[in-house]
């Protein structure tokens, strides 16, 4: 059988096509578009009281009662790291957040979800036995800097159900 010959130039698409290979497309070589459109469906499983906790305006983590004085987990873990028994969900107090170090994005990889520049900010806060790590949402000139205090910003309108609900923004 004889292969069908393909003249490209009759795609509308021939532009992003030569963008997407770099060069022009052999002639004879058939290049055609193959759409995909789906949804992945996953659980959330045990933490979903974090996600959902964060499109109302709640920070939640978690504290094992076997292991007391640790401090509470954030991000969460549904069962603790150290002994391995379920751990119980609580507030997180925000109240003494501060800038525990940051990196400052400005040119980011495919798929970044946040506007650049971008402070990526790892947070300590007291009570929390992590340094849990997100992102500045607003930021003036000589922001962010190591002890920086900050308190939480949520995504209650239109959340996503992603960690990117919940930014911080300088408290004074
Ligand atoms: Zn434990």
């Amino acid at each position: 059988m004889e292969r069908q010959k393909v003249d490209i130039s009759k795609f509308k698409k021939v532009e992003l096509i030569k963008k997407l290979f770099r060069e022009d497309v052999p002639e004879g070589v058939i290049v055609r578009p193959n759409p995909k459109d789906y949804n992945h469906y996953h659980s959330y499983g045990g933490l979903s009281p974090f996600f959902e906790g964060l499109t109302k305006g709640k920070l939640l983590g978690t504290e094992c009662q076997n292991c007391r004085n640790t401090g509470l987990w954030l991000p969460p873990r549904v069962d603790c790291p150290d002994c391995w028994e379920k751990t119980e969900w609580r507030d997180v107090d925000t109240k003494d957040a501060k800038v525990y170090t940051y990196s400052v994005t400005n040119y980011p990889g495919a798929g970044f979800k946040a506007t650049v520049p971008c402070p990526l900010i790892s947070l300590e806060i007291p009570g929390v036995c992590t340094k849990f790590m997100s992102y500045l949402s607003e930021f003036g000139e000589g922001e962010p800097y190591i002890g920086m205090p900050v308190k939480p910003k949520f995504r209650i309108r239109k959340p996503t159900y992603t960690i990117l609900d919940i930014s911080w923004v300088p408290t004074s």
